[in-house]
């Protein structure tokens, strides 16, 4: 049997931990570890700096996608609302996520703050916090806020992990996640000027198995794959050039993502997985590290649905500023089915952009949408509508 190329072992290596809904890889690394603890986190964006710091594995929660049934998350909910929270409870119910000692649930919607009041009902073991994260705008009010809630979280989990959390832990956390960023802003800088060699399908498997492993497993991998795509200027293809925008929280299935590609599109930019990208640059490492979190957060976190923005005009001008950094030919907003964040800015957004003529269509999908038919065909059309007539 041949050898996978460079490139092909780190993409098998993270579908196979994307795509395990046992968490195969977090549980081997607390056997390896025995007394090593992990934190589980729900979409968007949480201080993984604060679980590191504390000696803790910080694992992301992001659903079960289209490879998991739901047979107890339903009875927990309403048909009219997105489908996330069902799976996450199923995978709480099944007993998957039973090696989590805590779990965050940020302050991204309603949908999220119900469900860890739920996660106490059923697994009043496990620590559970809600992240209030700040809203308004950058003061430093917000900031101190920001920081005591830090602050706390720091104390609960230093407690729950049996490692008090120190200034230096938090350093080196701080240290150590900047550099992951810095990976992951080269990931998008690469694929942002040549998309035909970072497919979004492995870009994004990369990232979600990511967030599962310990960070130096990633941050080599990562690593492996760019040398991997530098060495291979790939075959240029002339797609359509979208972002797409409104995937924030509940992921979509891979193949709707590999449908778009297929259909002629180029995803340049996206909301994929976005607290990995929440924070804009590094965060200073000199000065209270606590602080320089928080005020990296308020000052610097990247603009979506899921903050308040006290200008109306920001979120109508939000579209055409990503389309002009893209360099993108167009926008699709897609979004999960009953996403409130998503879908109540899409109408300012998409308002927006038509009135700075940058073609888009939009649709709405469930991380178990299973069929790709529609998506293939209006994904198809609009990317030949823009190498046709620039999308008029
Ligand atoms: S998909 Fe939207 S509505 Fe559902 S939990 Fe996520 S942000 Fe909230």
């Amino acid at each position: 049997m041949t050898e996978p190329s460079p490139r092909a072992a780190v993409v098998d290596w993270a579908a196979q931990i994307a795509e395990d809904l046992d968490f195969a890889a977090a549980r081997a690394h607390l056997a390896e570890n025995p007394g090593r603890k992990a934190a589980g986190y729900l979409p968007v964006y949480a201080p993984r700096e604060i679980v590191r710091a504390a000696g803790m594995l910080p694992v992301g929660v992001h659903g079960g996608g289209d490879r998991l049934e739901i047979i107890r998350g339903d009875a927990f909910y309403q048909s009219y609302i997105c489908h996330l929270p069902r799976s996450v409870i199923e995978l709480a119910q099944s007993g998957r996520l039973d090696f989590l000692s805590a779990v965050l649930f940020p302050a991204t919607c309603d949908v999220i703050r119900n469900l860890s009041g739920t996660w106490q009902l059923v697994s009043p073991e496990v620590y559970v916090r809600y992240l209030d994260l700040p809203q308004g705008g950058a003061s430093e009010l917000a900031a101190e806020f920001w920081k005591e809630e830090l602050g706390v979280l720091a104390a609960d989990l230093g407690r729950i992990a049996g490692r008090a959390v120190t200034g230096d832990s938090l350093r080196e956390a701080i240290a150590a996640y900047n550099a992951v960023r810095s990976l992951i802003r080269e990931l998008y800088r690469v694929r942002r000027e040549t998309p035909w060699r970072v497919p979004s399908e492995e870009l994004y498997l990369l990232l979600r198995a990511g967030e599962t492993v310990p960070l130096e497993a990633f941050v080599e991998r990562a690593r492996a794959y760019l040398a991997a795509v530098e060495a291979d200027a790939g075959r240029v293809r002339d797609k359509a050039r979208v972002v797409v925008v409104g995937a924030f929280c509940e992921p979509p299935p891979i193949g709707l993502i590999k449908t778009v590609e297929r259909a002629g599109c180029s995803i340049v930019d996206d909301d994929f997985l976005l607290g990995n990208r929440m924070i804009d640059g590094d965060v200073p490492l000199d000065g209270d590290p606590l602080g320089a979190l928080a005020r990296a957060f308020v000052g610097r976190a990247v603009r979506n649905s899921t903050l308040y923005e006290a200008d109306p005009e920001g979120k109508r001008r939000l579209i055409g500023e990503r389309v002009a950094a893209a360099r993108a030919d167009g926008v699709i907003f897609a979004s999960a089915s009953f996403c409130d964040p998503a879908l109540l800015d899409r109408p300012m957004l998409r308002a927006g952009a038509e009135a700075a003529c940058i073609p888009c269509i939009a649709f709405q999908f469930a991380e178990n949408t299973g069929q790709f038919q529609q998506f293939r065909e209006q994904a198809g059309t609009f990317a030949d509508a823009i190498k046709l007539w620039g999308g008029e």
